[in-house]
């Protein structure tokens, strides 16, 4: 079996093909949903999903989360008294979920099929797979975002050829990828994004809206009220869902302050957030030269898209009403379930082939002729333009710029800048050329980036054929087989915390917390329950276990209910 895993910056599910179509697995907690976050305890047990959350709050300097984010990087996050790459983490995450997968199936799993953001580029692709491995999983196949949304949403069983874009909008990104169905063949056109905005940025500006209203000012409240205003503004937004007002209301120093707010008042607020939506969406159809009203169906995904007025914006910018039937959360790991059916051939998926694009520009450095006879040096020269499909391949010629020249020297560069220096230099070719007038000689340089992401550059001297080649894999160095089975050994000591103990841990990290945000009766009470708890599960009796876990829990509803926390 194949399991599918969408391995996401702030949650991670995974899932599995059925005869009724693709599942989604419930983890140890039995939710879908397993937060990105990682933890260790100074016994060396790690804990992933909810409970490491939890233990942010208490113990931040044992936890780690959004590590998504420096993928293949060498970034070290530091866990208590241990570091780690943010693979390592990842791998943490992917094998908590491969152990719930294992528990729900009742069968080994070793395969796996893991989505990664269109624009990741090689080295965090190959981290991902990394990853995969360190958690004992043979990755099968690595798959965009955006490709596997539109397998979950069937596109690819159309029978006629069509183009579509995949609108996902999450808590704190914005992506937008342009794909074509012909034949069997699905292939991503473009992809474009704005690192920087998201769900979090429709919060804000509620809070705003709030403070103005109230006079406040940020940096007059403590870090608690402003938290708990955040929480408020967030609940407030999620009732725009079902109804057209909304109201924000805040405990702020024992004063009930309350926000009516419609949504029309909501969406003028909103204007300058909505217009840098439509940034994206123009530069990736530009890029892919597609017209918008080419577009045959937007697919919405990332949890933010349950706005309605991002559906309203969507809407009149299509002229369309954009597909929404499965759930914003799970379509990613739905699709990667599929393609996992793909990859075993299961009857009852129609197989395609994917297909991907290059997602930065690569390029070399070139002099240009400013002036009549007036030369500069350290202009880009782009190749390979980011979103072409890959594999590809594209020549340049290059001319000697003075006379007597006797080597040309070819920097390969990837970026998008029009000065070289601002982007990034990842290798270089020097080749040597017969002496002449300027711009008598020349040599051709090719880039050839492959499905896998691997570049090779080619020079070659056009007057005597003379050719130099170059690899380009990544900038991150690979690991071999044993070195994976090395780390993964080294890491082998560190257990995922039982499952069966998972629910009452995380009860106990609650508890904890509030008695360290509660004084008085209400801290005094929780000591009493917790001393209860704790020699319950000293006992081991199940019964007793059970029994003071229910108690425990009433405790913290009420007092949750009565403290707004
Ligand atoms: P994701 O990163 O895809 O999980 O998306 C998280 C973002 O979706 C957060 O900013 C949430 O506030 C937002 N979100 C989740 N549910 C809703 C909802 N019902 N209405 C509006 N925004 C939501």
């Amino acid at each position: 079996m194949i399991i599918g895993i969408d391995l996401g910056t702030t949650n991670s599910l995974v899932s599995y093909f059925t005869e009724d179509g693709p599942k989604i697995i419930p983890n140890r907690l039995g939710k879908k949903l397993t937060p990105s976050v990682v933890s260790i305890d100074e016994n060396d047990q790690v804990y992933v999903g909810e409970t490491a959350k939890e233990r942010m709050i208490l113990y931040p300097d044992t936890c780690a989360s959004v590590f998504k984010r420096d993928m293949g990087s060498k970034k070290k996050y530091t866990l208590g008294h241990r570091t780690f790459l943010p693979e390592e983490l990842s791998s943490f995450v992917l094998r908590s979920l491969k152990e719930d997968a294992e528990v729900y199936l009742g069968e080994k799993v070793t395969e796996a099929i893991i989505s990664v953001p269109a624009y990741f580029n090689d080295a965090r692709r190959k981290a991902t797979k990394r990853a995969g491995e360190l958690a004992g999983l043979k990755v099968e196949r690595i798959i965009s975002e955006p490709t596997a949304a539109a397998i979950a949403y069937g596109l690819y069983q159309s029978n006629k050829d069509m183009k579509f874009l995949v609108f996902d909008l999450g808590g704190g990104t914005f992506d937008v990828s342009i794909l074509e169905l012909f034949g069997n063949i699905l292939e991503v056109h473009a992809v474009a994004g704005d690192n920087f905005l998201g769900g979090e940025d429709f919060t804000q500006v509620l809070i705003d809206m709030f403070m103005k209203e109230h006079n406040l000012k940020a940096e007059e409240l403590d870090i608690k009220t402003l938290s708990h205003i955040r929480k408020q503004a967030e609940e407030c937004k999620k009732k725009f869902a079902q109804e057209s007002s909304s109201v924000m209301s805040c405990n702020i120093n024992n004063e009930l302050m309350e926000m009516k707010i419609d949504i029309d008042s909501y969406e003028k607020n909103c204007e300058i957030l909505l217009e840098r939506i439509k940034q994206p969406i123009k530069r990736s159809l530009s890029d892919a030269n597609i017209k918008l009203s080419d577009i045959d169906q937007v697919v919405m995904i990332g949890g933010a898209t349950r706005l309605p007025i991002i559906h309203k914006m969507v809407s009149k910018l299509f002229k369309m009403i954009p597909n929404t039937s499965i759930n914003p959360d799970e379509a990613v790991a739905l699709g990667a379930a599929i393609q996992g059916a793909m990859k075993e051939r299961n009857q009852a998926v129609k197989e395609v082939i994917l297909t991907d694009v290059c997602p930065f520009t690569l390029g070399t450095e070139v002099v240009r002729e400013i002036e009549e006879n007036r030369f500069e040096s350290g202009y880009y020269c782009p190749i390979i333009e980011r979103n072409t499909v890959i594999p590809a391949s594209r020549t340049e010629r290059l001319y000697t710029v003075y006379d007597n020249q006797t080597k040309i020297r070819v920097k390969i560069l990837q970026g998008e800048s029009r000065f070289a220096s601002n982007n990034v230099l990842i290798g270089e070719l020097t080749v040597e050329v017969p002496k002449g007038r300027a711009g008598e000689e020349a040599v051709d340089v090719t880039y050839t980036y492959d499905i896998n992401s691997i570049l090779e550059v080619e020079v070659k001297v056009v007057s005597t054929g003379k050719t130099e080649r170059i690899i380009i894999k990544g900038q991150d160095v690979d690991m071999t087989d044993e070195e994976i089975e090395k780390r993964m050994q080294e890491l082998s000591y560190l257990k995922i915390h039982p499952r069966e103990h998972e629910a009452n841990k995380l009860l106990l990290l609650k508890a904890e917390r509030l008695y360290e945000e509660s004084i008085g009766e209400k801290r005094k009470r929780l000591e009493y329950e917790l001393l209860k708890f704790d020699s319950a599960l000293n006992s081991r009796d199940k019964v007793k276990i059970e029994e003071a876990r229910k108690r425990l829990q009433t405790v913290l509803d009420f007092i949750i209910d009565e403290s707004d926390f």
